[in-house]
C-alpha cells in the first residue's frame, strides 16, 4: 500500500486512523454482524452511532443547547436555497458579503427568493482580501447576514467574525469548520458540506439557533424545512448513514487529538510553514493579503506558468497529488485541511525548494 499526500480541495483526505477503523469495522460493526452501510437507520445500533456523532460534534464546537444540529444531504449548494427559504421569515431582503466564488453562488441562489443586499465586497481587489467591519453596509431589516469565512478557491479567510447586531449571522463554513475553535453563539446558522473537513461527500451539516425555525416560505419542499429535519432528528427520510458514521469517527479522532484548540495549533503551524516557503522564494507567490490568508487552502503561482505541468507531474511522482489550482484561476492550490499530516506539508515544502533549484 502506498498512500499519497492528497492536496485536493474536496473530497479531501481523511485521517488514516479513521479509515483503518472503518476498515476494521467494515464487515461486522461492534458485533452486529453487519456493516454500518447495511443497518436500518432506525435500529438501535445505528441510532447509537448517530447520537454519539452529534454529541461529539456538540462537544467539539461547544454548541449551545438552543441550537439544533442537523445531518442533511444535498451539499452546501442546497443550503444556498434552503437558507432563504427557512430564514427569510416574512422579510424580503437578506445581506450577503461577497468575497469570492462561493459567496457569489450563494448570492445568485438567494436572488431567486429575496432582494439581496451586498453588504460588502472585495471583488475590486480580485478577492485577495475581505472587507473590514467598518466597510460593511448593513441593512437592519435584513432577514440575515450571510458570509463565507473561508473562500476555498481564492484561499481568503476572514480574520474576524462580522458583527451583525440583531440580524442573525449565517456562515458557509464548508472549508473551515472544525479547523479551530469558534463561538457558535455568534451565529444564527452555520452550514458545511462534509467532504472537506468532516467526512465523506453526501453529508451536509447545519447548526441553527432554534428560534429561527418554523417559518418557511410557503413553497419550501418538506426536505428543505429545517424544522422538519429537527423534529425528526435528521431522519425524516433515510439519512446519509455511512457518511454520518465516518463523520462520527472523525469527531472522535479530533477529540483524541485535544479538540479544536489542539487542531488549531497544528493547522496554524502547517499553514505557517507553507506560506513561509512561498514568501521566502522569488519563484512562488501568493496574492492574498497576509491578514486574510487561509489556513486551509493555499493558492500559489510559479514565476513561469510554462512550468505548471512539469511541477504537477513531478509532484505527483513524489506522492504529492491534486495540486492544480481551481480551473477558474489556474496556478496551484494546496488544500491542507485537518487530515493533511504536518509531514505532508513538510514534504511539499521540500519538493518546492528542490523544484525551484532545478527549474527556477
Ligand atoms: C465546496 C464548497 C461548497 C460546495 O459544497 P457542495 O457540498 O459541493 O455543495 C460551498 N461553499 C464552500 C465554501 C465550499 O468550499
Amino acid at each position: 500500500m502506498n498512500r499519497v499526500y492528497n492536496f485536493s480541495a474536496g473530497p479531501a483526505m481523511l485521517p488514516q486512523a479513521v479509515l483503518e477503523q472503518a476498515q476494521a469495522e467494515m464487515l461486522d460493526w461492534n458485533g452486529s454482524g453487519m456493516s454500518v452501510m447495511e443497518m436500518s437507520h432506525r435500529g438501535k445500533e445505528y441510532m447509537s452511532i448517530a447520537a454519539k456523532a452529534e454529541a461529539d460534534l456538540r462537544t467539539l464546537l461547544g454548541v449551545p443547547d438552543n441550537y439544533k444540529v442537523l445531518f442533511l444531504q444535498g451539499g452546501a449548494s442546497s443550503q444556498f436555497a434552503a437558507i432563504p427559504m427557512n430564514l427569510l421569515r416574512s422579510r424580503t431582503a437578506a445581506d450577503y458579503i461577497n468575497t469570492g466564488a462561493w459567496s457569489k453562488k450563494a448570492i445568485e441562489e438567494a436572488g431567486r427568493y429575496c432582494t439581496v443586499g451586498i453588504a460588502g465586497s472585495s471583488e475590486a481587489s480580485k478577492f485577495t482580501t475581505v472587507p473590514a467591519q467598518a466597510e460593511l453596509t448593513l441593512n437592519t431589516n435584513a432577514a440575515y447576514l450571510h458570509y463565507t469565512p473561508n473562500e476555498t478557491i481564492g484561499g481568503v479567510e476572514f480574520p474576524y467574525v462580522p458583527e451583525s447586531g440583531d440580524v442573525p449571522l449565517v456562515a458557509d463554513m464548508s472549508s473551515t469548520i472544525l479547523s479551530r475553535p469558534i463561538d457558535v453563539s455568534r451565529y444564527g446558522l452555520i452550514y458545511a458540506g462534509a467532504q472537506k473537513n468532516i467526512g465523506p461527500a453526501g453529508l451536509t451539516i447545519v447548526i441553527v439557533r432554534d428560534d429561527l425555525l418554523g417559518e418557511t416560505l410557503c413553497d419550501t419542499p418538506t426536505m428543505f424545512d429545517y424544522k422538519v429535519a429537527a423534529d425528526n432528528e435528521s431522519m425524516y427520510n433515510t439519512p446519509s448513514t455511512y457518511a454520518w458514521y465516518i463523520a462520527g469517527l472523525v469527531f472522535q479522532w479530533l477529540k483524541d487529538l485535544g479538540g479544536l484548540a489542539g487542531m488549531a495549533e497544528i493547522n496554524q503551524r502547517k499553514a505557517g510553514k507553507l506560506y513561509a516557503a512561498i514568501d521566502g522564494s522569488d519563484f512562488y507567490s501568493n496574492p492574498v493579503d497576509v491578514a486574510c490568508r487561509s489556513w486551509m487552502n493555499v493558492p500559489f503561482i510559479l514565476a513561469n506558468a510554462d512550468l505548471d505541468k512539469t511541477f504537477l507531474a513531478e509532484a505527483k511522482a513524489q506522492g504529492l497529488t491534486t495540486l492544480a489550482g481551481h480551473r477558474s484561476v489556474g496556478g496551484m492550490r494546496a488544500s491542507i485541511y485537518n487530515a493533511m499530516p504536518e509531514a505532508g506539508v513538510e514534504s511539499l515544502v521540500e519538493f518546492m525548494a528542490d523544484f525551484e533549484k532545478r527549474h527556477g
